[in-house]
């Protein structure tokens, strides 16, 4: 699947420009800085595809990307950056809000959390939104390499905790590194399996 050529197709800002729906779509989403960028890359192979430099506040937008025929990967804008004017934020709400619930091809939402931080108050309320919109998504924990080798199985487990009482969360938890690249196989074979179900 992830073998092939992987290319950037549309953006869209507003939802009149939404790619038409093909095949199954996969988003990822996370706070700004959370190494998304990074994992897409580690995930594709590509080191260009989503840019890991941003410049804070520039206009945000959903990117497309097409991997072999039948899979679509959605970058979501990251939340959380504090220097956003208030305007941005609420655009920035309504875009993901309306593709999130009208996405009927939209298989699942990859929620990147910081391993090294868990939950904080903001992502607790984008999983709040999820659970309301009934949109299927997997907690990803990114920068797995920060950790301690003793920390990992308790803060997997304290993730998990959370999730259980979660109706739209997948309840198993994958720990990545871009660094290093470990689980990103792991990342590759529950997207595989989505593209095949
Ligand atoms: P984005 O804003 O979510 O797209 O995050 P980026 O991919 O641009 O990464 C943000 C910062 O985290 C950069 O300084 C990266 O070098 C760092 N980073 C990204 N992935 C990893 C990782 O797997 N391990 C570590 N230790 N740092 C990472």
């Amino acid at each position: 699947l992830f073998a092939g050529p992987a290319d950037f197709y549309a953006a869209a800002q507003v939802l009149d420009r939404l790619p038409p729906m093909e095949g199954v779509e996969i988003a990822f989403a996370g706070r700004s800085n959370v190494g998304k960028s990074s994992l897409i890359n580690a995930l594709t192979g590509r080191n260009t595809l989503a840019r890991t430099s941003h410049t804070p506040g520039r206009t945000q937008q959903l990117n497309f990307f097409r991997i072999g025929e039948r899979l679509s990967l959605v970058d979501m804008p990251g939340y959380g950056y504090a220097a956003v004017e208030k305007a941005k934020v609420e655009a920035w709400t309504r875009l993901i809000h309306s593709y999130l619930k009208g996405r009927a091809n939209l298989a699942r939402v990859f929620m990147l959390i910081d391993a090294r931080h868990g939950f904080k108050s903001i992502d607790t309320d984008v999983l709040d939104g999820l659970d309301k919109a009934a949109v299927s998504y997997q907690v990803v924990l990114t920068k797995g390499d920060s950790l301690k080798k003793g920390e990992v199985a308790s803060r997997i487990a304290g993730i998990e905790a959370g999730l259980a009482k979660r109706p739209a969360a997948y309840p198993q938890v994958i720990l990545t590194s871009s660094r290093d690249d470990s689980g990103v196989p792991d990342l590759r074979a529950a997207i595989a399996k989505l593209v095949v179900e």
